[in-house]
């Protein structure tokens, strides 16, 4: 394959196959390095040298019912993740003061259960969206899981809600092997009714669960397909006490390669590396703006800890790249 000649029909708007996305994931030569070269002119031709900063907020943590075979927050692991409801409205629009300090151009408030119903926490949760957008503090996201009812995507629409995050995860075919209590067409429906509302969708997975090529290549073309506007790219971080706990991480090398598959298949996407960053690319983290990523993570993860703001705004700067807010924050 050459990656060049890949390159060149991308960036004149052709889509990448299902084969040549396949034999992406085993490019060797004559230089890895081609692969992410190739990526990363992709990545500069429909993003520029802007790079979109994102912070969560766990405001519910622990005693999921779910079995998500990858997660600390599952009732059915012993983990030892800090356990609470619901925080309350002041503390998320508090948190996404900071989140705005430190340089984020987006704040999400991430609950752990099965997903939203109508009732007091809805309207807590909407309260919080409406106050972080009427004080035009950032653009405030949500990663709440499974939407059952439009009426619920319509609400958090109305309050503000900017983007929401609610990943695939893996392909459909490996999905049951990652989580039973819930599935792929739950978390395709929740998106459909997100997007029905004019809502963004920020949607990824998380790679290393022992999933094949075939699966990552079929999670992102499901992707493109839904048409989703950002994808996180996680990498298993195994926590002790989960079902994935043994399983070894990812190269850094493997890490980058899917970032720059995502992106020649997802040319215009931002491309956001997400949980597992700092522990499976190491010291080659610099290089994955340099394979295709636009966007990464500021601050903390769910149950994790990220490192400082300024090191990664730094790391930005040395690359030679620009921090942006997505999108004007007049829009909101
Ligand atoms: S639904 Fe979310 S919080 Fe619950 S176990 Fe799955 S990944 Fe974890």
């Amino acid at each position: 394959m050459d990656v060049f000649q890949l390159r060149d029909r991308v960036l004149k708007g052709g889509k990448v196959t299902r084969d040549e996305a396949l034999e992406l994931f085993t490019y060797e030569g004559p230089d890895l390095l081609d692969l992410f070269a190739a990526a990363n002119r992709v990545r500069h031709h429909f993003r520029g040298a802007r790079v979109s900063f994102c912070s969560i907020m766990n405001v519910k943590s622990g005693r999921c019912a779910e079995d998500c075979v990858f997660c600390a927050q599952s009732v059915r692991y012993k983990t030892g993740v800090p356990e609470y409801q619901l925080l309350d409205v002041e503390a998320m629009v508090k948190e996404a003061r900071e989140a705005a300090k430190r340089g984020s151009g987006c704040f999400g408030l991430v609950a752990a259960w099965r997903g939203l119903t109508k009732g007091a926490i809805l309207d807590n949760v909407l309260e919080a969206l409406r106050r972080i957008k009427a004080e035009g503090i950032i653009h405030p996201d949500a990663s709440l899981g499974i939407i059952e009812d439009p009426a619920i995507a319509k609400a958090l629409a109305e309050a503000g809600l900017y983007e929401y995050n609610h990943n695939l995860e893996t392909s459909r075919r490996f999905f049951p092997r990652i989580c039973t209590t819930h599935s792929y067409d739950d978390r395709l429906r929740t998106i459909s009714y997100l997007k029905a509302e004019g809502v963004l969708i920020c949607s990824g997975g998380i790679f290393g669960l022992g999933e094949t090529i075939e699966d990552r290549v079929d999670m992102l073309l499901d992707l493109r397909e839904v048409g989703v506007d950002t994808v996180p790219v996680n990498f298993l971080n195994p926590i002790p006490g989960t079902p994935m706990g043994d399983v070894p991480k990812m190269s850094p090398l493997e890490c980058l390669r899917c970032l720059a598959v995502a992106r020649f298949v997802l040319p215009e996407a931002d491309i956001k590396t997400a949980g597992g960053r700092e522990v499976c690319l190491r010291d080659l983290q610099a290089m994955m703006f340099f394979a295709g990523a636009s966007s990464t993570m500021l601050g903390n993860y769910l149950t994790t800890f990220g490192r400082s703001s300024e090191m990664d705004l730094q790391l930005v700067e040395d690359c030679g790249l620009t921090a942006a807010v997505k999108g004007a924050l007049s829009a909101l």
